[in-house]
């Protein structure tokens, strides 16, 4: 559903991502793992064209909207870009709007008319958060506002969900709720790549494990292997630190 090839990208001098490659799988879920400043979320944001890359190319569904450093034309950009939704760590919901109106925005701007009600209504049930259509954003605890990040994101339909570290910002009694709603996406067959300190997640959820370390990419495997036999000294050295 994705390839990645040597995708590079630099700020100024600064070398973040250095030749990246990777395959998603459709249904696969993905835990990137890795120190800060290893360029996990630069990999992200460069996925979705929040960032732009200056090397490299990115397929997704068989389609690459950038080869070899260069990018497609602006449709086949926003084609395959909106095949992704992201959840950022700051919920990034609009203050000003409603969670129903959070949720109907997209999704009205790009013209979709008839089932969005019923949409909301299901993906708020599903984040078990059916009762706080009429809510503003700051009546809820960090919990609730990233159920309705992740309900938002998926109003689009997407083909992959992209999460960068969505429990970071969350009291640790509020992490468990988020979890539990990734873990039934991901029991759902949704595709997902998240970004996560959580090591119980990334263990017990995903079926690929990825450490990245200063920008590259050092090993790729399952949790068994990359927890429970993990080959590079500085896997080993990460895992110690932070299991
Ligand atoms: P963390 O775990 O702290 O979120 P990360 O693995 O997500 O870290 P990135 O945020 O991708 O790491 O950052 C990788 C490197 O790129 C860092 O050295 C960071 O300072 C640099 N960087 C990220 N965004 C920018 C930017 N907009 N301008 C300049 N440098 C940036
Ligand atoms: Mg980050």
């Amino acid at each position: 559903l994705i390839e990645v090839q040597n995708l590079k990208k630099s700020f100024g001098d600064n070398e973040v991502l250095k030749n990246i490659t990777f395959n998603v799988e459709k249904n696969d879920v993905i835990a990137i793992i890795g120190p800060s400043g290893s360029g996990k979320s630069t990999m992200l944001r460069s996925l979705i064209h929040l960032e732009e890359i200056n090397g490299g190319t990115i397929k997704i569904a068989d389609e690459a909207f950038v080869e070899d450093g260069v990018y497609k034309r602006p449709e086949i950009i926003k084609q395959a870009t909106s095949k992704m939704g992201m959840v950022f760590q700051q919920f990034n919901l609009f203050p000003h709007l409603t969670v129903k109106d959070n949720l109907e925005l997209a999704p009205k701007m790009a013209g979709k008319k008839t089932t969005i009600s019923a949409m909301t209504t299901d993906l708020l049930q599903k984040v078990g958060l059916l009762n706080k259509e009429k809510a503003y954003p700051k009546s809820l605890s960090g919990g609730q506002q990233q159920r309705v990040a992740i309900a938002r994101a998926l109003m689009m339909n997407p083909e992959i969900l992209l999460f960068d570290e969505p429990t970071s910002a969350l009291d640790p009694e509020l992490t468990g709720e988020v979890l539990k709603v990734m873990k039934d996406l991901a029991e759902e067959h949704m595709t997902m790549i998240v970004v996560t300190h959580e090591m119980g997640f990334a263990r017990g959820v995903a079926n690929k494990v990825v450490f990245m370390d200063d920008g590259e990419i050092v090993e790729a495997g399952t949790p068994d292997e990359l927890f429970g036999n993990p080959q590079h000294e500085r896997t080993k050295a990460f895992l110690a630190k932070n299991l």
